[in-house]
This record gives structure tokens, sequence and C-alpha cells, in this order.
């Protein structure tokens, strides 16, 4: 049993309302159970929501108060971002959970790449704020790219 980020299940839970299904994600949710999260959901945030980047910091820094969530609006979003990734790891704790398949990228579940803050498509290294929390809490992170 492992976490998946629920987008990459076909749930529509991304800032535009859609999904992004990952065939590879879809063929092992056949063989064993994924259980879908969507931390930016879980944080209150609303689907469709203004797209957010972490701003020239990594999700560690988030979760240290050294760091800050926008959206492009330049609303701050940092609160949500925190209490969803710890929604997250309730359900990592309920279940047992030690590994979670989470998406490329995303300032929430992005692991090891994450966009720059500059909502110019710019990616650099670092790890989203759900990412990072579940990594802290000694649950191995990949993404659907290294799966
Ligand atoms: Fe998908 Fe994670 Fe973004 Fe939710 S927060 S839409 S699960 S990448």
């Amino acid at each position: 049993m492992k976490l998946c980020s629920a987008c990459m299940l076909g749930i529509e839970c991304r800032y535009d309302g859609k999904a992004k299904p990952v065939p590879k994600v879809l063929k092992l949710a056949k063989k064993e159970v994924l259980i879908p999260i969507c931390p930016e959901q879980l944080g209150g945030l609303p689907t469709p929501r203004v797209v957010q980047e972490l701003q020239g910091c990594s999700g560690e820094d988030v979760l240290d108060g050294m760091g800050r969530v926008l959206n492009k609006n330049g609303e701050d979003v940092t609160e949500q971002f925190i209490k969803g990734a710890y929604e997250v790891l309730k359900i990592a704790k309920l279940f047992g959970i030690k590994e979670a398949i989470l998406k490329q990228r995303s300032p929430s579940c992005g692991y090891g790449e994450i966009y720059d803050g500059s909502f110019s498509g710019r990616v650099v290294k670092g790890n989203g704020v759900t990412a990072a929390l579940l990594k802290r809490n000694g649950i191995k992170v990949i993404s659907e790219e290294e799966l």
C-alpha cells in the first residue's frame, strides 16, 4: 500500500480543475492499493484554484517557517500548504505507509524538482512541501518519472 498523488490516478483535483492521469501509475493501481491524496485540497484550497509556486525556497524551508508559497495573484497560501502536508502525514500514519508516489514539480507533491517561483516554467532542484514532510518522517518518496 502506497500514497499517490490523486491527480495521477485520474482525480480532477489540479489547479485547473483537471486530472493528470499517468498510465504507468494507473497500471500499478490494478496490482496494489494506492491511496489517492491531494494535499492542496486537504489544506483547504479550492478546485480550480490560482496556480501556486514556492518562492525561491524549498518545501523544507516552508516547513521551517523560512519560505512562502504564493499564488500567481500574489496571495499567500503557505498556511494551506502546510496544513495539507500534515493531513497527508496523518493518512500515512493511519495506514502505516512507507512509500509515496508523488507528482513531479508540484509545489506540494514535487520531489527532486520544483518550479522556481517566477511562474515562467523554470525548474530548479528541490522538494514540494508535502514531499519534504513525508521524507522527514521516514517515508520514501518517488516521482512518477522514477516509477
Ligand atoms: Fe496533484 Fe499533488 Fe497538485 Fe493535488 S497537490 S493536484 S495531488 S500534484
